[in-house]
């Protein structure tokens, strides 16, 4: 398998390669030429597989002959082995049919430790075989930070440098980074900024000659197509679950970057039955207006308490703007040209019936996530965090959905990740699971910058690997 760049203008790489790029050379994101196609027969045979042997057969084809399918189900077993729920991501029911895939059992409670615990392993196996450094540099509002870190701690070739906004971050998200204690691990909280200003600091040494003519410079945000790739499997292991091939599923998933999403509508273009993706967003709405709309424009960052997605520039979107589009590199490049320096963009009319014919949209206030997660603990006894109620909330708006189709929510953290927030919808204050308990005990270490670009370029050339 080879992939392209959503901009054109770079070189296609094979899978080892676009894992260890991130970013296209000429500022884009690598997707696949084409989209794998499963059989329902194929789909069938997937049926009640373990997890890392779904994952094995659900990644080959986008792994092609970077891994022999031996390796990768050995990677697989590895990454998912240190997840604390025997199914990885088990499935439970609330209703008749609204149900929450649990995506929040892995080593840091949000669901990005499925991708990222893969690709800390991926990292190390591409390294390896060429003895090379790669530095990796990273914007997080949390969990993308907490969850990097701990798949790459101690991991040979890798240096990582994680920038956070300081002081936007919950407790546990910032002591579960800054409490690791390996010396490839470097935080950086930014004085002043929002996640928007540290993922531009980030896009910028990405395209600094000073930094990357010395160091290779990775990505482990979901710009990175390892890691949406990874997300897929679990879309398969739902829906098997509930009845794919032959019956439809719907999915509602809480909405940041456009990662997960978007490996939803990967699923489906290789042929899981999938009714209808529902695009949830908190009131940092940028996805919900352009899907609704056509209008694609910035507005200022509000938080909320659901700060993981308290995002205006969502980088994947770029990747469905692509496909729905045509996959016309040069016009994308120019549309996302415009919107670099405006902040504003409309959607072409290809790009939005082609998006409409899966996607809907749904935005929820502070109102609407404290009602979702007081239902879910009301009517089914479940307590989900401010994440995963945003997604339920979408469910639940989905009037005109044929009621025989079940409607998975993705439930992407763990409650006791943001215990005042849910202590306050619904009176109960879960509790961290032992697994991580010692987090308020252990020293933390991070270095405070100010938000601006020399400070902190001058800092990653200090502490990197050359590229070797
Ligand atoms: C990252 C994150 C999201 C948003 O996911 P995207 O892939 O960025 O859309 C939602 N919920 C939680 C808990 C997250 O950590």
């Amino acid at each position: 398998m080879d992939y392209v760049s959503t901009r054109g203008g770079a070189p296609p790489l094979d899978f080892a390669g676009v894992t260890l790029a991130g970013l296209a050379a000429d500022g884009g994101l690598y997707v696949p030429r084409e989209w794998p196609r499963f059989s329902e027969v194929e789909i069938a045979s997937l049926t009640g597989l373990p997890y890392a042997q779904l994952a094995q057969r659900v990644m080959q084809p986008f792994v092609g002959d970077s891994l022999t399918p031996e390796r990768l189900l050995a990677l697989c077993e590895t990454a998912y082995g240190r997840f604390a729920h025997a199914a990885v991501t088990p499935l439970r029911q609330l209703d008749e049919r609204h149900w929450l895939l649990e995506l929040f059992h892995g080593p840091t409670l949000a669901f990005k430790d499925i991708a990222l615990q893969l690709l800390g392993l991926l990292f190390e196996e591409f390294l390896s075989r060429t003895g090379a450094n790669l530095t990796i540099v990273g914007a997080t509002s949390g969990d993308t930070g907490s969850a990097a870190i701990d798949a790459v701690a101690g991991r040979e070739g890798v240096t990582i440098f994680m920038l956070h906004p300081n002081g936007r971050v919950s407790d546990v998200q910032r002591r579960q980074m800054t409490t690791v204690r390996a010396t490839n691990v470097h935080n950086i909280a930014v004085e002043g900024a929002d996640f928007d200003a540290c993922q531009a600091m980030v896009k910028r040494i990405f395209a600094d000659p000073a930094l990357t003519d010395r160091f290779a410079i990775g990505a482990v945000n979901s710009i990175n197509w390892a890691r949406l790739m990874a997300q897929v499997v679990y879309y398969f292991a739902a829906a098997l679950q509930l009845g794919a091939p032959h019956r439809k599923v719907a999915f509602s998933v809480p909405t940041g970057n456009f990662g997960d999403v978007f490996a939803g509508y990967v699923a489906a273009q290789m042929g899981l039955p999938v009714e209808r993706l529902v695009v949830a967003t908190n009131v940092n709405d940028i996805l919900h207006r352009a899907l609704a709309t056509g209008d694609y424009s910035a507005h200022g960052v509000e938080p909320t308490i659901a700060p993981s997605m308290d995002i205006q520039v969502s980088s994947n979107f770029e990747r469905l703007l692509f496909d729905r589009g045509g996959r016309d590199g040069a016009a994308l490049a120019a549309q996302m040209a415009g919107f670099e320096s405006t902040r504003a963009m409309q959607l072409t009319n290809a790009q939005r019936q082609g998006a409409a014919a899966l996607f809907r949209s749904s935005r929820a206030d502070a109102g609407g996530m404290s009602e979702a997660m007081r239902w879910a603990s009301e009517a089914a006894g479940e307590v989900i965090d401010p994440h995963t109620a945003c997604g339920l909330h979408a469910a639940r708006a989905q009037d005109d959905l044929d009621p025989a189709v079940p409607v998975v929510t993705l439930a992407t953290a763990h409650p006791a990740k943001f215990p005042d927030a849910v202590e306050r919808a619904t009176g109960q204050r879960p509790p961290l699971p032992t697994r991580v308990g010692g987090l308020f005990e252990r020293e933390e270490r991070c270095v405070e910058l100010p938000a601006d670009y020399a400070a902190v370029a001058a800092y990653v050339a200090e502490h990197a690997i050359p590229r070797g």
